[in-house]
């Protein structure tokens, strides 16, 4: 029996040229700042989104609650759609790290405007906490893969910019949305006062996250880092597979998009499936009268593995580790699961 892993997009492995490429790298003490693969990935991560400086980090929840507290003092609010990463997965993070409250929005599968946020920013008041930061995440995790382009995102930066706040992106899933939008990543820079990238997820490397920002701000985020435990030595192994994955494994997403949609096709033809959320990236959302626990135990007892994110909606997310053969055989699975 094959096996499929469509948990998430986390589960990839370093292919034999990425573990080449870490055997090979040039390291030092990155405390020191000595440690050449970082500094060159931090610098490479930077010009590709037009930012000034980057901060390699072990994880995008670090590198978002940097960023969060960066960008925010004690008593200050944020403004983030209510499925985002930064709220629902981060353990707490923006009240324990930042003392910094959340105002949730109603995005569309995840999705804000102007004319959802305009609203929800506080006057000055000595009642209200004060509205400091916009977050947004691209692509929404929450909302099955949704992208935002960068013609939505421009009016949002100018907000922000007019009324004071900085804007974040969660860029956990960045390259996945700009393969689909074919937006530019070097315009980015222009719109968001700190971007995440997470280089762990379809981009396959097996740890790591990048900040991006202005150079003050980094030299900031590098004295937080550096107090939450996150300043690592020899890292440079990690930054060469970071440095691999951002040179071969961009385009390549585009594959996975592809088999999103032939998974998606098929989903269209069961007659268990009773709704499937438009397919833009890698992550396949669709909702079943089962228990959604019932159909991934089924797809188990077959191989395929996947989680339920509700009681009745089940998730595949397609990843560098599942081959054109996987998803033959997954649609077979599907075709005669119940
Ligand atoms: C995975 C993910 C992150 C970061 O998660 P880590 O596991 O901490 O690297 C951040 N935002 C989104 C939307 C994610 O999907």
């Amino acid at each position: 029996m094959m096996t499929v892993d469509l948990r998430s997009d986390t589960v990839t492995k370093p292919t034999p040229a990425m573990l080449e490429a870490m055997w090979n790298a040039k390291i030092g003490d990155d405390v020191f700042g000595e440690d050449e693969s970082i500094n060159e990935l931090e610098a490479k991560a930077a010009a590709m989104f037009g930012m000034e400086a980057g901060l390699f980090c072990p994880s995008g929840t670090m590198t978002n609650q940097i960023a969060i507290k960066s960008f925010t003092q004690p008593l200050d609010e944020l403004i983030a759609d209510q499925t985002a990463h930064v709220y629902r997965y981060e353990g707490g993070g923006i009240a324990f790290n930042s003392a910094v409250s959340t105002r949730l929005l109603n995005g569309e599968r995840g999705i804000l405007t102007t004319e959802m946020i305009e609203p929800e920013i506080n006057a000055e008041n000595i009642h209200y906490p004060n509205t400091s930061l916009v977050v947004l995440e691209n692509t929404v995790n929450k909302g099955g893969g949704k992208c935002y382009t960068l013609e939505q995102i421009a009016p949002i930066a100018a907000l922000c910019k007019q009324r004071g706040l900085k804007l974040h992106l969660d860029g956990a899933r960045i390259f996945n949305a700009l393969v689909h939008t074919g937006d530019n990543a070097a315009d980015y820079g222009k719109y968001f006062d700190g971007i995440s990238v997470c280089l762990s997820k379809g981009l396959g490397t097996p740890v790591g996250s990048v900040l991006l920002a202005d150079a003050g701000t980094i030299k900031y985020a590098r004295r937080l880092r550096k107090v939450l435990g996150g300043g690592m030595r020899q890292a440079g192994f990690l930054a060469a597979a970071g440095i691999y994955a951002l040179d071969h494994h961009v385009e390549r997403l585009k594959i996975d998009h592809s088999h999103a949609h032939i998974l998606a096709d098929e989903l269209r033809k069961c007659p268990w499936v009773s709704n499937i959320v438009d397919v833009e990236t890698n992550i396949v959302l669709f909702d079943t009268p089962e228990p959604a626990d019932v159909i991934v135990n089924r797809l188990a007892e077959k191989g395929v593995k996947c989680n339920s994110t509700d009681a009745n909606r089940v998730r595949f997310v397609t990843h560098l580790d599942v081959h054109a053969k996987q998803i033959e055989y997954t649609v077979k699975v599907l075709s005669g699961l119940l």
